[in-house]
């Protein structure tokens, strides 16, 4: 149904340029539902905003239906019949009623009559649980009723595919799940959907395919069990364990321990991780780089904490170590009971990296 051959999007000003989209290519067919998750300003809304020519691409092709959609001579007015858009900010008329916000389209660009436009319009406000609200102005709603507003909007201009870009994150948290059973009643009638969200949970259930976008690309794309469970690349990995990190990155012996010390208590205050393990991870790296590394080169401790998993991990890395060892001390050695009696675990040395799990 779409298709998307090395999207380039640069955004310029008169003193610099912007690369936001550098190489984005994929295929969505009819009937998928795809979410879009990623860090913020890595290009989602730009992404969905350049599929419906809100936004006009640098370079590529985008297909829709057969139909190069960049090609200038394309009615952009046409296109967007075919796929509706719904914002964070709903950008209902504020001074329309409910009713009047949802047939303004189909009479105007669809050529409905006032009976039919309202007729299907009720039928929808129904089916977003609004029936009672068609004479109300926007202002007299919350925000979650907003954005069901917006969505029968949508759908009242029978699109083949909608756009959702963060359709709940303006919204109070008690309000997001109304939204989303709206959007999962959609997914379960077969509606084509691409949807930007960091409702991972939501993502999880509701997408047949999940693009990671990361880098101006879709960095890791795969069915919502592939990314969330098994993510291949290092980015994905730590966006979607939510992995909050804290790295040194020490030169020679002359390395600072009070003050590393010091770091590593506000890291794990930070996460509520407690006064044992904040003290196993600083008797850890004081006996690793005391008595159980050969400071043969520089040394990076990278400690990573999952806010998904509740894992906690110290990484050490030798540099400039060909097959790094626990050396200067066996396996008997007591610093390395010690260790190992403060932590969950401690791996074999593996290309010169050690990981102890707390
Ligand atoms: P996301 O939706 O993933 O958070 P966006 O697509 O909104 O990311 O933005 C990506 C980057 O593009 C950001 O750095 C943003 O500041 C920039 N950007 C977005 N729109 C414009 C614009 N109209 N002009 C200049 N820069 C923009
Ligand atoms: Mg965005």
């Amino acid at each position: 149904m779409i298709t998307v051959r090395h999207l380039k999007k640069v955004f310029k000003d008169s003193s610099k340029e912007l690369t936001v989209l550098s190489d984005v290519n994929c295929e969505i067919r009819k009937g998928e539902v795809i979410s879009i998750i990623g860090p913020s300003g890595t290009g989602k809304s730009t992404f969905l905003r350049c599929l419906n020519r809100l936004e006009e691409a640098t370079a590529g092709h985008i297909e829709i239906d057969g139909v190069d959609i960049l090609d200038r001579r394309v009615d952009a007015s046409l296109l967007r019949r075919k796929m509706g858009m719904v914002f964070q900010n709903f950008n209902l008329f504020e001074h329309l009623t409910i009713l009047d916000n949802i047939t303004l389209c189909p009479r105007t660009l669809l050529g409905q009559s006032k009976a039919d436009a309202e007729k299907r319009g009720m039928e929808l406000l129904e089916m977003v649980g609004l029936h009672d609200k068609a004479g109300s102005l926007p202002s007299e709603l919350s925000g979650g009723q907003k954005q069901r507003a917006a969505i029968a909007r949508c759908l009242a201009m029978n699109p083949e595919i909608i756009l959702f870009d963060e359709p709940t994150s303006a919204l109070d948290p008690t309000m997001v799940s109304e939204v989303l059973a709206v959007i999962r009643r959609l997914a379960a009638q077969g509606m084509t959907m691409a949807i930007v969200s960091h409702e991972m949970q939501f993502v999880r259930d509701v997408s047949t395919r999940v693009f990671f976008m990361y880098g101006g690309e879709i960095y890791e794309e795969g069915t919502p069990q592939q990314i969330f469970d098994a993510p291949q690349k290092p980015v994905t990995k730590a966006f979607v364990n939510r992995i909050r990190s804290l790295n040194f990155r020490l030169e020679n012996r002359h390395y600072d321990l009070y003050g590393m010390f010091g770091q590593i208590e506000t890291f794990c205050s930070k996460y509520g991780l407690g006064n044992s393990r904040t003290m196993a991870v600083q008797h850890t790296v004081e006996e690793m780089l005391s008595e159980i590394l050969p400071f043969t080169g520089p040394v990076s401790l990278d400690l990573e904490y999952s806010e998904k998993t509740y894992g906690l991990s110290l990484l050490i890395t030798q540099e400039n170590v060909s097959s790094p060892v626990l050396s200067g001390c066996d396996s008997d050695s007591v610093s390395l009971k010690l260790v190992r009696g403060m932590s969950k675990s401690v791996s074999e040395p593996e290309n010169g990296l050690i990981r102890v799990e707390f």
